[in-house]
């Protein structure tokens, strides 16, 4: 049959679809590293990516646009003006809203790639929520921030053999770790506590969007590999890898073998995962306070009536933002709230008392 014959016969069978599909991978396709199996396993591939702050969104682009059937979005936060400089998939619209980083990256997606599956969650991932969040994905990846967190997604890798890849950045500094638990080493094994260096954050450090995007093509890259050749596949890196791109330091360090002794994957301790202790009032940067302790859903339009007395109040369906000098209240559907402009928990806790209710 001629080409044009087999071209005519695929329309009639509907395979344009699959033309175009081919078509818009063919670049990626024709790597020898992927072909067209590799891509046909990506598009069955689940993915989370905890966190869409900049490294969340660098790795959401990446994997979107490679054809990662579904991706799982897990974010607490939502778009401020200071974030565009770093964060890929958002613009200033998105700030102007303040719209839920899940929700608005879900939407960037789409008008780049809608033949994906995007699952955004508005939500504080949380031991009481992890396994709800995380199960049935392949590969979990971080995009978090802080390191209770990471902990957090350490402990349930663990308990649940899933594999995971840390990544972080901070300053021009950038850092990322494969994990398979049993096999390489964990979170735990290569920190057993918070690591004193990172305790910088961007709010106190700045970063670079540039350290970003390279942790976070390095991680999506490890993620390719991952999911078209599987856990065993020699070409995955099982190193902790890390560099400095203002001082073009770099340095890589074996993670091949567990720790022995190491509290989560030798002994089982998993402490974060049981969640003991665990505030329901956090610190989150930026001199703001997350209350998380209500969980009751909350109806944004009496809230508003309620609110206009006290303040400028306003809303979306994502979102209510309720300004009362000098503190900024946002407040998510099912009662979690972030407020701005005090790093007092006892005074967010009495504003939030105050003003949407105990
Ligand atoms: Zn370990």
């Amino acid at each position: 049959m001629t080409s044009l014959a087999q071209e005519q016969q695929n329309k009639n069978t509907g395979s344009e679809g699959s033309r175009q599909y081919a078509e818009r991978y063919s670049r990626q396709i024709l790597f020898r590293g992927i072909g067209e199996a590799g891509q046909q396993k990506l598009a069955k591939a689940h993915v989370a990516i905890v966190g869409c702050g900049a490294t969340g969104s660098a790795l959401a682009g990446l994997l979107a646009r490679a054809g990662v059937g579904t991706l799982r979005i897990i974010d607490r936060d939502y778009v401020e003006p200071s974030n565009l400089q770093r964060q890929s998939l958002f613009d200033e619209a998105d700030a102007a809203e303040s719209l839920p980083k899940a929700i608005a990256a879900a939407r960037k997606i789409a008008s780049f790639n809608s033949h994906i599956v995007v699952e955004p969650k508005v939500e504080d991932l949380v031991p009481a929520n992890i396994q709800l969040l995380l199960e049935g994905m392949d590969l979990i990846l971080d995009g978090t921030d802080n390191f209770e967190t990471r902990y957090l997604i350490n402990d349930y890798a663990v308990e649940r053999s899933r594999p995971w890849i840390y990544s972080a950045a901070v300053g021009s500094y950038a850092v990322t770790l494969n994990v398979f638990p049993g096999e390489t080493a964990c979170l735990a094994c290569i920190f057993p506590d918070s690591p004193r260096g990172m305790v910088e954050t961007c709010e106190t450090s700045g970063i670079l969007n540039s350290a970003v995007n390279l942790v976070a093509s390095v991680a999506a890259t490890e993620a390719l590999k991952f999911l078209v050749a599987g856990p065993d596949t020699a070409r995955l890196r099982r190193t902790l890898l890390s560099f400095d791109l203002w001082t073009n330091e770099h340095a890589e360090i074996s993670a091949s073998k567990p720790r022995p002794g190491c509290r989560a994957c030798g002994e089982s301790d998993l402490i974060h995962l049981a969640g003991e202790g665990r505030p329901h009032i956090t610190l989150c940067g930026r001199n703001s306070v997350q209350i998380h302790e209500r969980q009751r859903p909350i109806d944004f339009a009496e809230m508003d009536r309620r609110l206009q007395p006290h303040g400028v109040v306003r809303h979306n369906d994502f979102v209510l933002k309720f300004w009362r000098d000098p503190y900024e209240m946002t407040l998510f559907p099912d009662g979690r709230a972030i407020i701005k402009g005090t790093t007092d928990t006892a005074l967010a806790r009495s504003l939030y008392a105050r003003f949407i209710g105990s």
